[in-house]
């Protein structure tokens, strides 16, 4: 049996296509693009590639998009009442506040002060609460890549064993909780989990979202099993050993081209359902 890569590469292109379409009709019918605020607080290079990255991403497919600038300075306050502005603009669709924040910000209460229907990155606890309770929200959006990834190569989770190594708020966790919404067997691994090797090795899905290059072992993964990478480590790796462990599995992601493209698309895809005036749909 020959892997199938999952190509995030072009699913993203494809989802960006069709927002494009969608932002064409929009207009042409007298109505004001989406718009996408970004703010960034502090000097933090890496930060700053990311947000220009997703601003660009905006205008490619005709969104509108607000680049706010704060210096590392800011504090918690300040930032709130940049959030709550943002909240009050009726031509503000989406909020992303770029994390990091610098160390004397409050990132939980600042996160948690975006309104709901504007928080298309799904970093709310609110939006978190809804996501567990399978109740529609916008959901964190590397997690929903993958998911969108699994529903594009037809792969259904549902019966199936999976193990999510990794237990952040943004990816792990709420990768364990969509798994789990769609019916999989979840297992959440994280630093204190004892036997790892032998609890991958029982996975028909795999999820690395570590953030250590080649953490999970290729001679860890089960003959069949789907491998979804979502690290981007230093070198062009994953947190996957992929470069051995694609030819054990059915379906897996490279690094880069899998994971990483999708996150942004799906930035924009929920900042369009914003406009819509509706959340992301049900996964089922
Ligand atoms: P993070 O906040 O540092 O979380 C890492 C998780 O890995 C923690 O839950 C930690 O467990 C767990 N871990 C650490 N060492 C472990 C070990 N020895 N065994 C088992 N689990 C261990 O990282 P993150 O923000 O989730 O990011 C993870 C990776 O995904 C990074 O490479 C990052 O660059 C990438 N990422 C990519 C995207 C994208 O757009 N594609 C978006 C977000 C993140 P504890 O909870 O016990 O500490």
């Amino acid at each position: 049996m020959t892997a199938i890569l999952l190509d995030g590469k072009k699913l993203s292109q494809k989802i960006k296509d069709s927002i494009a379409e969608e932002i064409k009709t929009l207009t042409a019918s007298g109505k004001k693009p989406p718009k996408l605020a970004t703010i960034l607080v502090g000097n933090d290079p890496a930060s700053a590639t990311y947000v220009n990255m997703k601003v660009k991403s905006c205008h490619a497919v005709g969104m509108i998009s607000e680049k706010i600038e704060l210096p590392d300075t800011t504090t918690t306050q300040e930032l709130l009442a940049v959030i709550d502005k943002l909240n009050a603009d009726p031509d503000t669709h989406g909020i992303l506040l770029q994390h990091p924040s610098p160390p004397q910000i409050d990132e939980r209460a600042a996160f948690d002060r975006i309104d709901l229907k504007k928080d298309v990155d799904g970093v709310t606890t609110l939006s978190f609460g809804k996501l567990s309770m399978g109740v529609e929200t916008y959901l964190p959006c590397t997690p929903y890549g993958m998911v969108l990834l699994l529903k594009e190569y037809g792969i259904d989770p549902a019966g199936k064993r999976a193990v999510v190594v990794g237990r952040s708020p943004i990816l792990g966790k709420p990768m364990a909780m969509l798994l789990t919404e769609m019916n999989a067997t979840v297992t959440l691994c994280h630093s204190k989990t004892k036997n790892l090797p032998e609890i991958v090795a029982q996975a028909d899905i795999v999820v690395g979202a570590v953030g250590k290059p080649e953490f999970i072992k290729a001679d860890w993964i089960k003959p069949g099993a789907v491998l979804l990478d979502a690290g981007y480590n230093p070198g062009n790796v994953g947190d996957i050993e992929i470069s051995k462990a694609w030819e054990k599995s059915s379906h897996y992601t490279p690094v880069p081209g899998g994971v990483g493209p999708m996150t942004i698309s799906v930035l924009l895809l929920q900042t369009l359902y914003s406009a819509k005036d509706h959340f992301t749909p049900p996964l089922k």
